[in-house]
């Protein structure tokens, strides 16, 4: 079989049942892509020895007539879930030597369901960013570039290593995690499909923590079914994650081609939010359009609070973040400081040379706003919001069974343009934490192309532990959206 690393994750899984290639050629075929796109820096480690290995035992197990359903699949992983053995850096350099001893629940539902690991996808540190730009180990470059440029874009963040893998064809699939739009930004930047499920529905067991209350698992993928496909193999009740929800999980690929007639899907009018490109608002229209065009209700629909979703993100998830990088401090594990006086010194000179700048930048404001004195002015009032916040959504699916809207007020924009401007930086997360303060499921999918060539992707926001529905939607408008460019493989070396 020619063309192994173009198939779809799908693709892959029939042609592996059907014999006609082994996870073993599959799992060459995407190593030998990553070493020919190592510019772009989609990943921290390879691991090109257990992929061999797996891909063995899968074909094993294949030609005995016990295949699984992720059987040989090669998959990357974002170097936030620690991989027991398998170093795990969560894009920092306070982690660059940490050899975890335990494996992430949600990766060992993966490898329990036959699929293979490549290695451990690049991210912004500690998945703090939306450009992959904080990386310790480097920006993640993106394999698209703009009509007669050769500028270097953004895959987006933090899970640009993830985006970038799968967009560029050096996986079938990756997983990715989402805080305040980790999946959903760089899906969208790179014309590739990603959902971030309901709170809870992945556990977050073994993922390195950023904001507890908001973090959560979910793949980016070729296609709406790869997702749906990635997600029951991901998903479960984890008695090491308390507010992981046992609940059933859905045979979500079975309900793909159900179609979106009777559906009622809300546009929300506070989503059309001045600065973002006038191309975003067309793919919008064109989106609904679409949508109705197959039997679906378009209604509006308001969520009045969401003017203080980035304010409100913006203080609790350093607050969480704050909290949870305490630990690094040295002494257990992860960079430790030469040549100090004693413990405190220790403390302080390894946390200020492990951490990067945007990393301090959230330490400081969520200690700022847990502090006494600040945290009823600060904290308190951003916890109350998030209920705001919360309700808004409640009171909207009265009205209708799903949302859709922008995921990203632009598409990609260069290495560097914004990184120096924390607050712009911030506003590019405008349409996708407000999602996270709710703990809602969300899906993104790419929509079209701008005049210049690069990606623009649509969001549905759904009700809690409805990402069947959401899956099913985005199959709709992903047959309608016929999207179907890839990125040119410059990268290559001819
Ligand atoms: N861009 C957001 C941030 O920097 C979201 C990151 C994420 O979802 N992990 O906090």
């Amino acid at each position: 079989m020619s063309g192994l690393t173009d198939l779809t994750l799908a693709e892959a899984r029939d042609a592996v049942a059907a014999k006609k290639v082994s996870s073993s050629e599959l799992t060459e075929a995407f190593l030998k892509a990553m070493e020919a796109a190592r510019s772009l820096n989609a990943f921290i480690t390879e691991t090109p020895e257990r992929a061999f290995e797996m891909a063995a035992a899968s074909d094993k197990r294949i030609a005995a007539g016990n295949a699984r359903p992720l059987e040989g699949l090669p998959l990357a992983i974002k170097d936030l879930y620690c991989t027991k053995g398998v170093r795990t850096t969560a894009g920092s350099k306070i982690l660059h030597n940490y050899v975890p001893q335990y494996e992430s629940t949600v990766s060992q539902n993966l490898w329990d369901n036959g699929a293979v690991m490549l290695g451990k996808a690049n991210l912004d540190e500690f998945a703090m960013g939306s450009s992959n730009e904080t990386s310790y180990f480097g920006p993640c470059i993106s394999p698209w570039r703009a009509k007669g440029s050769d500028a270097k874009l953004v895959p987006g963040g933090s899970s640009g290593g993830s985006a970038c893998a799968v967009s560029a064809n050096l996986c079938l699939g990756a997983t990715a995690t989402d805080t305040g739009g980790s999946i959903r930004t760089p899906a969208a930047v790179t014309g590739t499909t990603g959902i971030k499920p309901t709170y809870g529905r992945c556990s977050r067991w073994g993922i390195v923590a950023f904001a507890s209350s908001l973090d959560q698992a979910g793949p980016i993928s070729h296609t709406v079914r790869d997702c749906a496909i990635m997600l029951k193999a991901m998903a479960s009740v984890d008695p090491k994650d308390s507010t992981s929800v046992d609940l059933p999980v859905p045979d979500y690929e079975a309900g793909l081609e159900a179609g979106v007639k009777g559906l009622r899907i809300g546009i929300p009018k506070e989503y059309r939010v001045e600065g973002t490109s006038p191309e975003i608002d067309a793919i919008w229209n064109k989106g609904a359009d679409w949508l109705k065009a197959q039997g679906a209700e378009i209604v509006e629909v308001s969520l009045p609070h969401t003017k203080y979703a980035l304010p409100t993100y913006y203080i609790v998830a350093p607050a969480e973040a704050s909290s949870n990088l305490a630990r690094y401090d040295g002494v257990r594990y992860g960079h430790r400081a030469e040549g100090i006086e004693d413990l405190i010194d220790l403390y302080q000179k390894s946390r200020a040379e492990g951490f990067g700048s945007e990393v301090r930048r959230r330490i400081l404001i969520g200690t700022y706003v847990l502090s006494a004195g600040y945290y009823d002015a600060y904290y308190l009032r951003a916890q109350k919001l998030r209920s705001l916040i919360a309700r808004d959504f409640t009171e909207a699916f009265k009205q209708c069974d799903m949302l859709l809207t922008p995921a990203t007020p632009g598409p990609a924009f260069a290495i560097g343009e914004k990184i120096s401007d924390p607050v712009t930086m911030y506003l590019y997360d405008v349409f996708t934490v407000t999602v996270n303060l709710a703990g809602l499921p969300s899906l993104v999918l790419p929509a079209g192309l701008t005049e210049s060539g690069l990606p623009l992707g649509l969001q549905f926001i759904g009700k809690a532990f409805d990402e069947a529905t959401l899956l099913r939607a985005g199959r709709a408008l992903e047959v309608a959206a016929q999207f179907t460019a890839k990125p040119q493989p410059w990268w290559r070396a001819p």
